[in-house]
């Protein structure tokens, strides 16, 4: 198993405070692991200062070919990296494997192509006789703050952009899910020049606090929660530097009475309770119509009482454990809160796993109303609510009255009340039918306090890209 930090061509433990790292299927330690020192830190951000010289040069072409690179070794090494991420973050093998990874190898070829070709205002003479044109730069040093839901796609979405873009980065996984990041670390050290991505391990208020406050730090681009993104923020003023934001989210589900009802279950069982509903667009606030609601409720729940977890036999696992025993309490809290309201029915589930892993029971909450604060604050965790409307115009305000803007989706047979139901939606992102399917060619992120950086798509490619405007003044 990789353990060392990468900074610059070195490879390097930390020195300071360990930080245990737990399997979450069993509660067991795994290791314990090191954070940064400043001096570390300070080395890596020297590291990418100095690669940026002649990265931010490279052709676009070049850094394409950098890319397929990475992608072709991730995948060459697959089974390693999901099992690394089954191990630390509870994971489904399957999961890991037959979902994320593609998607990572995916992230990294999609932006080696996108680079190649990025749109632009034409150039032309805008003034007589001046012709003017558009460019898009390198930012510079991106300090680039993961979670600990999706470690290894988290750090695709980030690298594969920034380095595409010509930056040079430092990046810091979650203090909980270092492991697959240390074993990219390596392959990255074999194919980038020194110092292009540099990788330091440590947790958010100590080696995150000093990355996110550092001078020579251009941009930061972090994933994780909302109270995280207003310190980003804040420390981001002190020098204007770019942020990227990507944060939490609490996506509604409009089901109007005229749904496919059998589509509507299948959906929301899989894309509620997708690893283990720690997803910032998991489908987890469902409002339906009042003629479905009953049947809704009722299918919902036998369905998703059929969720394998915590099964020996892990390839016949659909959702893993929570990442850690807080986690697992926290959302243990919010059930146990909820069930205490008299118009609130735990219809299945609503209890911590068996065992010492920190598993939680697949969980639907039914009878929900609009104030509660299952419906209104993000829970990350198995746990999906449903409130029952008569007026449009309720399912859409109570859609939209939250704090969060990521994810939403509306499911009915009729197209033109879809359409009209989603341009009312203040939500990056609407599906119409079905519900968290992503590719790398559009955009993902959010409005409101759910952040404005955009990761995958071209989008991406603009938000670690600064434009600049060329003027030429004929003779
Ligand atoms: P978190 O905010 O606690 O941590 C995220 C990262 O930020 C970690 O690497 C952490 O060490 C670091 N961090 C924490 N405090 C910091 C500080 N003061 N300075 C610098 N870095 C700091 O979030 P988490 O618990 O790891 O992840 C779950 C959250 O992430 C959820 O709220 C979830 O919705 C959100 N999330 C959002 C998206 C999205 O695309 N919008 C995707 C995944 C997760």
């Amino acid at each position: 198993m990789d353990t060392q930090m990468l900074i610059g061509s070195k490879f390097e433990k930390g020195t300071e405070t360990e930080e245990p790292i737990l399997n979450p299927k069993t509660g067991a330690t795994i290791l314990n692991l090191p954070e940064a020192s400043q001096a570390q830190i300070e080395a890596a951000v020297t590291a990418a200062e100095q690669a940026f010289v002649l990265w931010s040069r490279t052709t676009p072409a070049q850094r394409s070919g950098y890319l397929l690179k990475i992608a072709d070794r991730i995948e060459a090494d697959a089974k390693e990296f999901a099992t690394l991420e089954a191990l630390n973050c509870g994971k489904p093998i399957n999961a890991v494997l037959n979902d994320e990874i593609p998607a990572i190898v995916d992230c990294y070829r999609f932006f080696a192509g996108a680079v190649r070709s990025m749109p632009g205002v034409v150039a032309g003479e805008y003034i007589p006789g001046h012709t003017s044109m558009v460019r898009r730069d390198p930012i510079g040093i991106v300090a680039s703050i993961a979670p600990w839901n999706y470690p290894l796609m988290m750090m695709a979405w980030k690298l594969a952009p920034a380095i595409a873009g010509g930056n040079t980065v430092v990046f810091k996984p979650s203090e909980q899910t270092p492991l697959t990041a240390l074993k990219l670390a390596k392959i990255l050290a074999e194919i980038l020049p020194e110092g292009v991505i540099n990788v330091v391990l440590g947790r958010g208020d100590s080696v995150g606090n000093t990355l996110i406050n550092h001078p020579k730090v251009n941009m930061i681009s972090i994933t994780g929660d909302v109270a995280t993104g207003k310190k980003v923020l804040q420390a981001a003023a002190k020098s204007v530097k770019r942020t990227h934001l990507e944060l939490g989210g609490k996506a509604p589900v409009i089901v109007f009475d005229d749904a496919d009802l059998g589509a509507v279950v299948s959906g929301l069982r899989a894309f509620g309770y997708y690893n283990a509903g720690q997803d910032c667009t998991a489908a987890c606030r469902i409002y339906a119509g009042k003629k479905i609601y009953d049947k809704l409720v009722a299918d919902l729940s036998s369905a998703v009482s059929t969720i394998k977890y915590n099964r020996p036999d892990d390839t016949e696992n659909e959702i893993g454990p929570l990442i850690s025993r807080r986690q697992r309490d926290r959302v243990s809290s919010f059930v146990e809160r909820a069930s205490e309201l008299k118009h609130i029915e735990i219809t299945t589930g609503g209890k911590p796993g068996e065992g010492s892993g920190f598993y939680y029971q697949p969980t639907v909450v039914a009878g929900a109303l609009q104030e509660d604060e299952i419906v209104r604050r993000e829970v990350f965790g198995p746990v999906v609510s449903v409130t029952r409307f008569s007026e449009v115009d309720d399912a859409v305000n109570w859609a939209n009255d939250s704090d969060y803007g990521l994810a939403s989706s509306v499911w009915t047979k009729d197209v033109s009340r879809a359409m009209a139901t989603a341009a009312r939606l203040q939500y990056g992102c609407t599906w119409i039918n079905t519900h968290f399917m992503l590719t790398n060619e559009m955009p993902h992120g959010g409005l409101k306090q759910s952040g404005y950086g955009k990761d995958m798509s071209l989008y991406a490619l603009e938000d670690y890209t600064a434009v600049r405007h060329v003027m030429v003044a004929h003779s």
